[in-house]
């Protein structure tokens, strides 16, 4: 067996791993630190955590960064705080005999007043979380113009999370960068991707298995038609009583409005969304990470960074745009070996962006039945008695009540008791589901409506309705012939121009803002004082209008529609 001298690493940090009882090199460590020495190569291990991946960066890294020289030369980036922490600790224990370096965590949640002084006393290596890195280099606080060896971590994780662009926008940070190494315990395209991108013909390691994804996530999809969406929403919420969530959708009005809709109703949930203050989305992270909330509805871009243990379910209300959004969102499950589900709710014109995203995850999805309002029913009445069966009743002094209980319902049967606890649990839901509609839609465009009480697969009182997809040509038809539009865009009128305040620049950041679509859908813009008209794509036009018309700009009502419709 190689040991840590073989490998040509500096005695001093030979001694440190002695003196924490590491013997040999594990199997990355061996295959990554005689490359990682020179310093100039380009590196990818794919290796799960738990391996001694910090060792195998770290240890090159103390060994070839120059103590002497006091600014950053070495970044490690990595999605968490924890990871962050961690890595930082570890990197102290290996410096133990190296005098002269220092390493520093940045990361969010933390006092960057604090991050920036100990930025600023002058050190060698710095590891960090993307958000808060890009923060530092914004606020100019941070020097990364000399860093030579960049580290990313966990970066499926990175990517999952939402980080792709600030890794992007890292790496293009670093001019000087000599060499990248990358960490994954998985392989997805995306990363693949990157690599190619940034990296000069990295030499890459595998240890162990190599996951192409995680493989910890089910990933189900749910039919149905936009107009049961939201009720499709509640069945699956209803149908998985101990759910600890996090429901995506694309705009932050669907976001709220989904909330205060679910909110009325009696569920826990709360909307995390661009337009909260930094106090109020920490109100509700930090509810949601104690569970005190067991739901949260969040925009793609609210939801960036969000590292929550424990999430059972992720729902998909409806699936995002860019598929490569999709991994970040399932990924949010699934974690540090846990399992997970990850449900979307599709329409039919939909279904062909699930073989695209099975591509890309390396996964297949799997098509299940929105259950039935018995189906429900039944889930939760389980639930309860599970609940009570399960109670705890050994600590509290129950035997105090005993005699007064037994009094109370002496000319009680217990069937009856069983049925009144069932009733006051279990009202809200027989109640609702009493004559629940199917909400599937069944395969051959044709949708079960109504399945009064019915079971599943019986055809008693069930009305068969064609269904009938809004398809391509008859949405063009109804776009058709759009005076003055160029072809494939809808024109459409908004009350809103430039004596509302707006320049072309802000009233396209503030249209696209508020439908959460990209600028690449907007054709020709023409403001006038007064009104507006804008082109968007066809396939988005109903969104943007959606999304605008009725909602308030400074106390005024704003008006958008199809200007040839007018
Ligand atoms: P990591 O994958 O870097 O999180 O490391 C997992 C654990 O293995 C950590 O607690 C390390 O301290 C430990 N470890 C790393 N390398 C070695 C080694 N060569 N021998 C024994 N333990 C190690």
């Amino acid at each position: 067996m190689i040991t840590f001298e073989e490998l040509g690493l500096d005695a001093r940090l030979v001694q440190a791993v002695t003196e924490l009882g590491y013997v040999n090199p594990t199997q990355i460590q061996e295959k990554a630190i005689p490359v990682l020495l020179s310093g100039t190569k380009d590196f990818i291990g794919l290796a799960q955590t738990g391996t001694g991946k910090t060792a195998a960066f770290g240890l090159p890294l103390l060994h070839i960064i120059n103590a002497e020289n006091r600014y950053p030369q070495a970044l490690i980036v990595c999605p968490t705080r924890e990871l962050c922490m961690q890595i930082v600790n570890e990197v102290e224990l290996f410096k133990k005999h190296v005098k002269g370096v220092s390493v520093v965590a940045v990361y969010g949640g933390a006092s960057i007043g604090l991050q920036i002084r100990d930025l600023k006393r002058g050190v060698q290596i710095v590891v960090a979380t993307p958000g808060r890195l890009i923060d530092l280099i914004e606020r100019k606080a941070i020097d990364l113009g000399q860093i030579k060896y960049v580290v990313l971590d966990e970066a499926d994780e990175m990517l999952n999370m939402g980080f792709k662009d600030d890794i992007e926008f890292i790496l293009q940070n670093t001019p000087q960068r000599e060499s990248t190494w990358l960490f994954s315990a998985t392989m997805p395209p995306e990363i693949r991707k990157v690599s190619k991108k940034y990296m000069n013909e990295p030499f890459e390691v595998t240890v162990g298995k190599v996951n192409s994804g995680n493989k910890n996530i089910d990933h189900q999809y749910y039919i149905t038609s936009a107009q049961h969406r939201y009720e499709t929403l509640k069945r699956l919420i209803d149908f998985n009583p101990g759910i600890y969530g996090i429901i995506f959708t694309r705009t932050k009005v669907d976001a709220q409005d989904i909330a205060e809709k679910l909110t009325r109703e009696g569920y826990d949930i709360d909307a995390l969304h661009g337009d909260l203050t930094q106090a109020q989305r920490d109100k509700v992270m930090g509810e949601f990470r104690d569970k005190t909330l067991q739901l949260l509805i969040a925009t793609d871009v609210a939801a960036r960074g969000i590292d929550v243990q424990g999430i059972t379910h992720v729902i998909n209300y409806e699936l995002p745009d860019d598929i490569e959004v999709y991994t970040h969102r399932s990924g949010r499950t699934g974690r540090a070996g846990n399992t997970g589900i990850c449900m979307s709710i599709v329409h039919a014109r939909e279904t062909f962006k699930l073989k695209a995203i099975e591509k890309l995850i390396q996964s297949t999805f799997n098509r299940v039945d929105i259950p039935t309002g018995k189906d429900v029913c039944r889930k939760q009445f389980y639930a309860v008695m599970d609940k009570l069966l399960n109670t705890d009743i050994t600590h509290g002094d129950y035997d105090t009540y005993l005699p007064m209980l037994e009094e109370k319902f002496a000319d009680v049967s217990k069937e009856d008791i069983l049925k009144r606890l069932a009733a006051v649990e279990f009202d809200r839901f027989l109640k609702y589901y009493e004559n629940a509609e199917d909400l599937n839609l069944r395969d051959g465009g044709r949708q079960k409506t109504r399945e009064f009480g019915a079971e599943r697969g019986s055809n008693s009182g069930r009305e068969r309705v064609r269904f009938e997809p809004r398809g391509e040509r008859q949405e063009r038809g109804s776009y058709g012939g759009n005076n003055g539009a160029t072809i494939g865009y809808a024109r459409l009128f908004v009350n809103l121009g430039t004596k509302d305040g707006f320049y072309k620049a802000s009233f396209l950041q503030f249209i696209l803002d508020m439908s959460d679509l990209k600028k690449e859908v907007l054709g020709k813009i023409d403001m006038k004082d007064m009104n507006s008209w804008v082109e968007v794509e066809q396939g988005a036009s109903h969104q943007m209008i959606r999304c605008l018309d009725g909602k308030n700009y400074k106390g005024r009502r704003i008006r958008m529609n199809d200007a040839n419709s007018r």
